[in-house]
Parts: structure tokens; C-alpha cells; sequence
């Protein structure tokens, strides 16, 4: 069923890429399974098909599933992080995909110092500024990205959005095409403290145009897993 459902996303990934042909993309190319609320024998399973990296929103559920992992799993933190996890959030993640304000990433640069640790990040946009998600503005991101980017012990490489719920994906791709134009500006800035490589967005939902409009970066849940239960 998971090696099923991965043949299946594989294929359609190798078709969005080829369809837009950029060789940036095609080389650093990172398929991330969305693992939350999914338990250890269903990430066993989808390791074995080749899964490198795994994506959770919650700090607590990471942790306890680490312990049972082999150690050369990749964590990325995609939820919203609250201050009082930052610590442990900085032990486990190698990506902390969802850094959404000027205090958080302050704490993980602290955090990161502590530690010893240069701690890769992805800046989240909320690009079509819904309430009920987090991120920061279009508007705000220069004045952002020149804060972050003075902080010594993050790494800014790159950009993360969660987009609207759309039955009709195709009504997204003008806001994934903003998203891939935002990335660029960022990877020509030469920014101290950054390796601008990731642009992650598209979910299961819409991954296909995501990557037709630059993503290399997708965090797919439900289409390798299926249903999560709550
Ligand atoms: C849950 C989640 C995903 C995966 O969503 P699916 O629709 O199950 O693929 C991707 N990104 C973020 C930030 C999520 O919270």
C-alpha cells in the first residue's frame, strides 16, 4: 500500500520536474514524508521504499518516535514551534521548516549556540495571509530575512509556505508562481549565515503544480499514507 502509493507519487514527481525542466530543480529534489499521527511500523515501511526524511509537527510526537529510528533519519519540524520547545526542537530537527517570527528565530539562535549547532531553517510565508495560518507577510519578509540572516547561529535555506485549501489547484498556481519569484530574490541577496536551496511547498493536494512552478521541496502525507486518525 505504501510502497503502492510511492511508485505512484514518484511518477508523477519525475513528470512535474520534467514537464518544467530546470536542472537546479532536478538536482535538489527532496521529497519529505509528512509522518504525524502516522505511527513507527508506517515509517519502517516507507524507509524501506527509500524515504530519507521525515516531516512532524509536533515536538513531543518527534521525540518519541526518534528513539525507535534508525539514527541517519532526517527530522524536519513543519508546525508551528512554541518558545518553550525550542530547545528540545533544536536537539532533534536537521530542517526547522516553520520559522514564522523575529522571537522564535532569536531563541533558536540561542538554543543553536548552546548546542554548538548552526541550525537550518526555512522562513514560512503566508503568502495569502489567511487568519487561521502562521507566517510572515510578502510585505514584511525583506525587513525578516535581513533580521534573521544577523543571527549567528541559524542558517536560512530557504522558504516554506502551506497553501489555501483549493478543490481546484489550478487556482493556486498564480500564488506558487509568486512563491518561486520570492524564492529567487532570496537566493540573490548573498545573504551572511545562509544556503538558500529549499522551496518547500505543495502537499499532497498540490504537489503536481507546486513543482511545475519550482518547488523542490514537497511534504506529502495523506498520498503516501493515507487518512491520518485523529
Ligand atoms: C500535514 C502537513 C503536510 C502534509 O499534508 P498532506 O495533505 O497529508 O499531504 C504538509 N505540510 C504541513 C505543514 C503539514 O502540516
Amino acid at each position: 500500500m505504501i510502497k503502492d502509493n510511492l511508485i505512484h507519487i514518484r511518477e508523477k514527481i519525475e513528470a512535474a520536474l520534467d514537464k518544467r525542466n530546470d536542472e537546479f530543480q532536478k538536482n535538489n529534489f527532496k521529497l519529505v514524508a509528512v509522518t504525524k499521527n502516522h505511527d513507527i511500523a508506517a515509517m519502517r515501511e516507507a524507509m524501506e521504499e527509500g524515504i530519507l526524511a521525515v516531516g512532524e509537527n509536533r515536538v513531543q510526537e518527534a521525540l518519541q518516535k526518534s528513539a525507535l529510528l534508525a539514527r541517519d533519519t532526517k527530522w524536519h519540524l513543519l508546525g508551528h514551534l512554541q518558545t518553550n520547545k525550542v530547545k528540545q526542537a533544536v536537539k532533534l530537527f536537521d530542517l526547522i521548516q516553520s520559522v514564522d517570527s523575529e522571537k522564535l528565530a532569536v531563541e533558536i539562535d540561542r538554543a543553536a549556540a548552546e548546542l554548538n549547532k548552526i541550525q537550518d531553517i526555512l522562513l514560512q510565508v503566508n503568502l495569502a495571509k489567511e487568519e487561521s495560518k502562521f507566517g510572515i507577510y510578502r510585505e514584511e519578509l525583506p525587513e525578516f530575512i535581513q533580521f534573521v540572516a544577523g543571527l549567528s547561529n541559524v542558517r536560512i535555506c530557504g522558504l516554506m509556505t502551506i497553501m489555501p485549501h483549493d478543490e481546484n489547484t489550478e487556482n493556486l498556481r498564480p500564488l506558487f508562481r509568486e512563491m518561486h519569484g520570492l524564492f529567487v530574490e532570496l537566493k540573490t541577496m548573498n545573504l551572511k549565515n545562509s544556503n538558500v536551496k529549499w522551496l518547500s511547498m505543495g502537499m499532497t493536494n498540490d504537489y503536481e503544480i507546486a513543482i511545475q512552478e519550482g518547488a523542490n521541496l514537497v511534504r506529502i502525507g495523506t498520498g503516501i499514507f493515507g487518512q491520518r486518525q485523529y
